[in-house]
């Protein structure tokens, strides 16, 4: 079921949102990212005659700490959606009832903190079903919890007859089936960050469906030791080291093509103060490490991310928090913004290369970057989600 199929008249919608958001020290929303994503589905049901009531979590609470109240919340997210957000003291029992059955169409209410029960994070039927009776619909739209098996994402569903994603859950999930299942080709991937294990599964779930897969960041030292390379004192896992000539040899096989860089950023600690250099990447000196990637290297992969239609983008290729050794994730975005801008799909999501691309300013330039970094991984990775499978059922 979607969205536009449902009737939402005189309902009352329960949506599962991501309103995990981060909070300073005056419990003030310093990125209300999350929020906005949100707006559009509450505020198509509100349109369409229903209700909302909003669940979410905040955080990890142990007991009821005030510090992890959704009440923090409230304020802020009745701003963007430009309509006054009731709010309740708790997610179930006769409060959070009196509340829900109280609301008219058009307005909105806030459950607390779902993370205050413990049955939440359990996956408890029990809770599960409590909840489910505070709405007519069930909506899931909280794709940052969509790969968790909790109460609230997956195990609600089997509770109601109506039920669909929200429009954030559909964008993120469109999004990745235009890249991995209905690719225009040619499909580039890049995939940085620092280590092979922490990849290694989404390696082998995209290794055949791109044709061109660039490798950066940390990882390709472990791919370049593993060929003969000398790479210096630079991140690497020697145990990972036949694996990645299997990741070679599989390439080949299935006519991929894997592009490591040639060159690197060098320096003698792993430090923004560290004296600077610049090497093949298969002559590192001993002492210094690769912490980004080289001009040639960038010139290289901007000529193939030229060239492409569809572009995943997962991990920097360097140590970007880092002001000299940022260049190389600069180029890469400005690469895939040049080629998003002459009609590329691009898509980043799933870990540290989203936090890149919002610092780098290259947010609005990329066709689409992932809200939920987990979430996204796992889907990168072929796992089917919890919250997405449940709906299914
Ligand atoms: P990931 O979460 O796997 O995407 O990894 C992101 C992290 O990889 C960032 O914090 C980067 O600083 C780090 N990283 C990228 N390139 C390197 C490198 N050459 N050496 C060490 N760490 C790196």
């Amino acid at each position: 079921m979607t969205i536009d199929q449902i009737n939402f008249e005189n309902k009352k919608a329960l949506i599962r949102v991501d309103f995990n958001v981060p909070l300073d020290e005056d419990f003030n929303v310093t990125d209300a990212n999350r929020i906005e994503a949100a707006k559009d589905t509450i505020i198509y049901v509100l349109e369409q005659g229903g209700s909302v009531i909003l669940m979410s979590h905040l955080g990890r609470p142990k007991n009821r700490e005030e510090e992890f109240s959704l009440r923090h919340v409230v304020e802020k997210a009745g701003d963007i959606l430009g309509v006054q957000v009731k709010f309740v003291e708790d997610c179930k029992g006769e409060l959070a009832q009196k509340a829900a059955q109280d609301l008219e169409p058009g307005e909105v209410l806030l459950l607390e903190n779902l993370r205050y029960y413990s049955e939440e994070t359990a996956g408890n039927t029990a809770f599960a079903k409590a909840l489910s009776q505070l709405g007519d619909v069930y909506i899931n739209d909280a794709f940052g919890t969509a790969h968790r098996a909790h109460a609230s994402t997956a195990i609600i569903a089997q509770f109601f007859k109506e039920k669909c994603f929200g429009m954030l859950m559909n964008r993120e999930i469109q999004s990745l089936d235009k890249v991995l299942k209905t690719p225009e080709r040619p499909l580039v991937a890049i995939l940085g960050g620092a280590k092979v294990s922490s990849k290694i599964t989404v390696i082998e779930n995209i290794l055949t469906k791109v044709d061109d897969l660039i490798i950066a960041g940390g990882m390709a030292y472990t791919f370049i030791k593993a060929q003969g390379g000398k790479i210096g004192d630079s991140l690497v896992e020697d145990d990972k080291q036949k694996l990645a000539l299997e990741i070679l040899a599989k390439a080949k096989e299935t006519n991929t093509n894997i592009h490591l860089p040639v060159d690197v950023v060098i320096a003698n600690s792993f430090s923004e103060l560290a004296s600077i250099d610049t090497s093949a990447i298969n002559e590192i000196p001993d002492g210094w490490m690769g912490l980004d990637i080289g001009e040639k290297s960038r010139q290289e992969f901007h000529n193939i991310l030229q060239g492409a239609k569809t572009i995943l983008w997962n991990g920097p290729a360097g140590v970007f928090e880092m002001e000299p050794f940022a260049k190389g994730t600069i180029a890469l975005g400005t690469s895939v913004a040049m080629a998003t801008k002459n009609g590329a799909f691009s898509l980043v999501g799933g870990g540290d290369s989203v936090a890149a691309v919002k610092q780098f300013g290259f947010e609005d330039q990329v066709s689409y970057v992932s809200t939920g970094g987990g979430a996204m991984l796992e889907m990168l990775e072929g796992k089917e989600l919890p919250g997405i499978a449940a709906m299914k059922k």
